[in-house]
């Protein structure tokens, strides 16, 4: 579903993926762990397309997600075939994001209603499943910021799943909130990956969740893949002298 061919990103001189390959199946849960800076936030900003590479390709679902001229520049690929790309795509971050003045029905079904040309009334009843899915059921009408950080992001969650992604990608969705309010969080993406076949990809500092979630691990050190395999390998028995300091000093 997701190829990363020979990618390279750079942020002036500073390269951040060096030639990176990598494929995530349809279905599969993916973490990406590492040290920080190791690149792991740009890939899936690649993947939303907020940021352009310099280099290689990309691919969903056999479609390039930008590509190189005949004059070897590389160029975003048309605004139409983003926008395509985009709607396969949900992504939850850090900083939930949810619009602070829209109740958290409105938050859920702005983008259904406007982007995807859902009925009104079927989005309504879509959000109403999934904020019970995310035990939210009675903030329907609350406002943002009359939950707490737990809830805001069960409800940012509750959004991506809105636009009916292929493919969630979600970025350290736990690290901005009270240490107690983390397992709430994990425990409904746990739910999502059980209950769903929808494709994750997750930068997590949780080991836990990516040992419980995912089902393969990708060990990111300065822009390349270090090590990679099921979390029982990464965890349990890792071969890379990397991934061993790491986890060393992560756990
Ligand atoms: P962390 O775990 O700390 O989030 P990460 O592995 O996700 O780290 P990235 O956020 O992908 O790392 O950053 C990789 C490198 O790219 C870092 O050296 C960072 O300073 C640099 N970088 C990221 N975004 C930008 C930007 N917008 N402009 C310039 N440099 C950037």
């Amino acid at each position: 579903l997701i190829r990363f061919e020979q990618v390279v990103k750079k942020y002036g001189d500073n390269v951040v993926l060096r030639e990176l390959d990598f494929n995530v199946a349809a279905g599969e849960r993916v973490t990406l762990i590492g040290p920080s800076g190791s690149g792991k936030t740009t890939i899936l900003r690649l993947l939303m397309t907020l940021e352009t590479i310099n280099g290689g390709v990309i691919w969903v679902d056999g479609q390039p997600l930008t590509h190189m001229h005949k004059n070897g520049k590389l160029v975003k690929a048309s605004e139409a075939h983003l926008r395509q790309a985009r709607k396969k795509i949900g992504m939850v971050f850090q900083q939930f994001n949810l619009f602070p003045n829209m109740t958290v029905r409105r938050n859920i079904t702005e983008g259904p209603v406007h982007t995807l040309g859902v009925d009104k009334e079927e989005a309504n009843r879509r959000a109403a499943e999934l904020l019970d899915m995310v035990g939210l059921a009675n903030k329907i009408d609350a406002h943002p910021t009359q939950l707490s950080g737990g809830q805001q992001q069960r409800v940012a969650i509750a959004r991506a799943l809105a636009m009916r992604p292929e493919i969630l990608l979600l970025d350290e969705v736990t690290s901005a909130l009270d240490p107690e309010l983390v397992a709430g969080v994990l425990d409904v993406l746990r739910d999502i990956a059980q209950s769903t076949d929808i494709t994750m990809l997750c930068v997590t500092h949780e080991m836990g969740f990516a040992r419980d979630v995912s089902n393969r691990v990708l060990m990111f050190d300065a822009g390349r893949i270090a090590e990679e395999g099921p979390p029982e390998q990464i965890f349990g028995d890792p071969q890379e002298e990397r991934t061993k300091t790491f986890l060393k000093a992560v756990l």
